[in-house]
């Protein structure tokens, strides 16, 4: 870790013994499709934090607020649940009481703005289909609150610039559910960005999929989730190879492929894509909803290094030309709210801002228009 990365500045102290000891609990996963991952459990809070943790309300309570964040939650020392929005009753009642939640922080969609009014909650985590994103995240900001919004950031890089303008004028921060940005082992992938132990970058190869299940559900719908494999899973491979780099890409080449153009007729089931950056590097990446695939292998002029598994929930495993990664394992959702959490606290910025977010939408955008036209698209 390096010692000027702003990770380290807002945390008030010992965030990296933290990682050290966590590191020698864990157990490594065994490689399966991503989703199917079970979280890493232990995320060791060892870092001073003084006065009640901010509140946090979820905004959405299916596969992703239950299963992961809701948990992690119990393991946060700066920040805990205590609020929900959800349009279903029966899962306001369930989550009541699990999760010891007062009546009076409990929302539907239509009452979710008197949430101004409610002291118990300090940040609005939007964890809805992805095109209810921006006017999610907008309204919370409105209200007066700090927002996380899950990935992708929103359906359109308009959306993204609406969004971060909110969160200026309410004067409040608004973050990226990039959960990976607050893991070690993806740390140290853009450490290596920055700081080239093994000289140039020259070719990066970065995957990410599953198979996708329900042929019903929202992610299928391109008005509600803006585009297929590509906005879902595609952004983590994207993400992977901008920051393996530490550069924006000046151009990108993609193809579509499906093998069921009934079940994925709204939107991309498979894309291969191509980025190049203006030092040289290329990356060369795949995105499906048809097939489990998730790695990150980056080849330079002195050496190479890959992860893989690398984007699910569980154990991350690496090695280099040098040898294993021996970095240690963290609850990924726990390790971002918390330091979000913080990020507030110390009135310091945090690590995957709105704009991160855009920028990923720019390039997803890009790719699209590729697609459509054939033919490769210049980013100015
Ligand atoms: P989900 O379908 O399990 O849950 C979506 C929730 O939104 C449900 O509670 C549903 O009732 C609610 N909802 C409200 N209005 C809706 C509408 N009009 N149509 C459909 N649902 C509606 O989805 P999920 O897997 O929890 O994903 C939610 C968000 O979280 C997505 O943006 C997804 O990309 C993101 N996500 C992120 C990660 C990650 O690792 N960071 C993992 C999974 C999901």
């Amino acid at each position: 870790m390096n010692s000027s990365d702003p990770f380290f500045k807002t945390s008030k102290n010992s965030r990296r013994s933290f990682l050290q000891r966590a590191g020698s609990a864990m157990m490594a996963a065994p490689a399966l499709s991503w989703l199917s991952q079970q979280s890493v459990q232990a995320h060791i809070p060892d870092f001073a934090f003084e006065g009640k943790p901010l509140g946090v309300a979820l905004v959405g309570l299916g596969y992703y607020s239950a299963n992961q964040l809701a948990p992690a939650l119990q393991q946060t020392k700066a920040c805990k649940l205590t609020g929900i929005v959800t349009g279903t009753p029966a899962k306001a009642a369930e989550w009541e009481k699990k999760y010891s939640i007062p009546k009076k922080n409990i929302y539907d969609y239509k009452t979710f703005d008197r949430i101004i009014d409610n002291k118990d909650i300090d940040i609005v985590y939007i964890v809805l289909p992805n095109s209810m994103h921006a006017e999610y995240t907008i309204r919370a900001l409105q209200a007066g609150k700090h927002v996380i919004c899950e990935k992708p950031m929103a359906v359109s890089v308009a959306e993204c610039q609406q969004m971060i303008d909110a969160a200026k004028k309410a004067k409040r921060q608004l973050s990226i559910g990039y959960r990976l940005h607050y893991t070690p082992h993806h740390q140290e992938i853009m450490k290596y960005g920055r700081e080239k132990p093994f000289g140039a970058i020259k070719i990066i190869e970065t995957s990410d999929g599953f198979r996708s299940g329900d042929p019903n559900q929202w992610r299928l719908k391109k008005a509600l989730a803006g585009g297929g494999a590509m906005m879902d899973i595609g952004i983590y491979a994207l993400q992977g190879s901008r920051y393996a780099v530490g550069e924006e890409p000046i151009s990108v080449w993609a193809q579509e492929f499906k093998t069921d153009p009934v079940k994925f007729k709204e939107v991309d089931e498979t894309i291969l894509w191509q980025l190049k950056f203006p030092s040289g590097a290329v990356a060369n990446s795949t995105c499906s909803y048809a097939a489990s695939l998730e790695r990150l292998y980056v080849t330079c002029e002195n050496g190479w290094y890959e992860m893989g598994p690398c984007y699910g929930y569980g154990a991350i495993k690496g090695r280099t030309s040098k040898g294993e990664m021996n970095l240690p394992q963290v609850n990924h959702q726990a390790a971002q709210m918390d330091d979000f959490a913080q990020c507030i606290v110390n009135n310091t910025p945090n690590r995957t801002p709105g704009e991160e977010g855009m920028k990923d939408m720019r390039v997803i955008e890009a790719i699209y228009k590729s697609i459509e036209t054939g033919k490769v698209v210049t980013l100015a």
